[in-house]
């Protein structure tokens, strides 16, 4: 639990903002990231109680018609597109609908500071840093998905959450799993945490067939419908990687208590140990509008269009160990996580890179740990004294990650 009015580590019921919107009228949101899976499971959520919801701001970044459509059917009270190029196609297709249409990433962040009580951060990469710190800021609740901008940012972001009163809610499954069976009043009671991984669609690959692998294939996953990027990085197990890095931040535990096992079901969503023994899950059918729901109605709980958890028919649930030597990313997300000082900063940046060639078919599967490697063996890992900083690292890593990929 991240939040600026109780503190890292406070009891996460009835907090100052959900005790503010009592008896208030409908719950005023942004989504950063609408035309996104997370912003569409938001959506689909929204759309199903017209009458909770008002729509503040939505955003994209190139599919201006698509925005408009959303924000028209949604009443939203503006759309943004990042891209500035979009603007003229997005002011188009809101013509006499009344929504106020903008673009460019400042815009993007804008929008993130417009009055609403809950933002949801789904804009993918650190692209959606300024935003998502800009909801901060306002002392929002900001429901977060988007965990690029905690690995790249960590101590910093988590400063300005605590400075401003806002309240980080995780989406990513497995952190909202662990945040519903976290005890925060009591951390010392809690041996480690356990996050499940699903192992993607390469799971019993070896190294000889992941060389040939396409991003078709990449993108495929076996469980979660998901964007592009995040499918690629479950395919490398660098998404376990990120995870284990946001799970550092958002529940002040070291990486040695951090434990990473492979469910292919994706049923149990993760777990916490308790010295005594106990071990708390948090179980669902894979469905991300689980732990989406839970952010929107948090504290309280909303009905959810959930497919409930037949076990009988599941039948079987299993479990495994990581292989490290088949899935490197894991080893390098833990090393840059102890490293500490901007090397998650560097890991996610040259990631980033890696993945987006790999999408374009410009590298092999395998080089993307390559250029993440590379990456983080090339540049210092300086703690970053101020947001400026992790500005330039994230640019120099982008750098030194096209020069490593121009060389392959
Ligand atoms: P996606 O690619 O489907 O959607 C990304 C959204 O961000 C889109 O709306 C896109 O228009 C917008 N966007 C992309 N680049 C942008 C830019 N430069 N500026 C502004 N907006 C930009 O991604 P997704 O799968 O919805 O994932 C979003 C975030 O949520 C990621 O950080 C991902 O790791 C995290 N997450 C996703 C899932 C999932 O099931 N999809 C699960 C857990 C966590
Ligand atoms: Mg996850």
């Amino acid at each position: 639990m991240v939040t600026g009015e109780r503190g890292a580590g406070a009891a996460p019921t009835a907090g100052a903002h959900a005790a503010q919107r009592a008896g208030e009228g409908p719950r005023v949101i942004t989504i950063l990231g609408a035309t996104g899976s997370i912003g569409r499971s938001t959506m689909d959520l929204v759309t199903r109680a017209p009458e909770a919801y008002r729509v503040e701001a939505l955003t994209a970044h190139r599919s201006a018609e698509r925005l408009a459509a959303e924000a028209r059917r949604v009443g939203a009270r503006l759309a943004v597109v990042a891209d500035p190029d979009c603007y003229g196609a997005l002011k188009d297709a809101l013509a006499g609908s009344g929504v106020e249409a903008a673009a460019g990433p400042e815009a993007v962040v804008e929008a993130a500071r417009r009055p609403a009580d809950w933002v949801m951060a789904a804009i993918v990469g650190a692209a959606g840093l300024a935003p998502t710190l800009a909801a901060a800021e306002q002392g929002r609740i900001v429901a977060f998905a988007n965990k690029e901008c905690l690995v790249c940012a960590g101590t910093l972001m988590l400063d300005l959450v605590r400075r401003h009163g806002a309240t980080l809610l995780p989406v990513d499954s497995e952190h909202n799993a662990i945040f519903q069976v976290f005890d925060f009043a009591r951390p010392h009671a809690i041996r480690r945490i356990i996050l499940t991984a699903s192992g993607g669609p390469f799971r019993t690959f070896d190294r000889t067939a992941m060389a040939g692998v396409s991003a078709a294939q990449a993108v495929a996953h076996p469980v979660w419908a998901m964007g592009a990027k995040i499918s690629v990085d479950s395919a490398t197990m660098m998404n376990k990687g990120l995870e284990v890095i946001e799970a550092h931040f958002l529940f002040d535990m070291p990486s040695e208590r951090i434990d990473v096992l492979i469910h292919p079901q994706s049923v149990v969503h993760s777990l916490v140990e308790y010295r005594d023994g106990s071990v708390l899950a948090q179980l669902g059918s894979p469905d991300m509008r689980t732990p989406i729901a839970f952010t929107l109605a948090w504290p309280d709980r909303i009905e959810a269009p959930i497919e409930p958890l037949d076990l009988a028919r599941v039948a079987q649930l299993s479990f495994e160990a990581p292989d490290p030597e088949r899935f490197p990313a894991l080893r390098l997300a833990r090393a840059a996580l102890q490293s500490g000082g901007t090397a998650p900063t560097i890991l996610n940046a040259a990631n980033e890179v890696a993945v987006e060639a790999f999408l374009n078919d410009r590298i092999g599967f395998l080089d993307i740990e390559r250029v993440v490697d590379g990456c983080l063996g090339n540049m210092a890992h300086d703690p970053p004294r101020d947001l400026d900083d992790i500005w330039s690292v994230d640019a120099e890593t982008r750098h030194t990650a096209r020069a490593l990929i121009a060389e392959l």
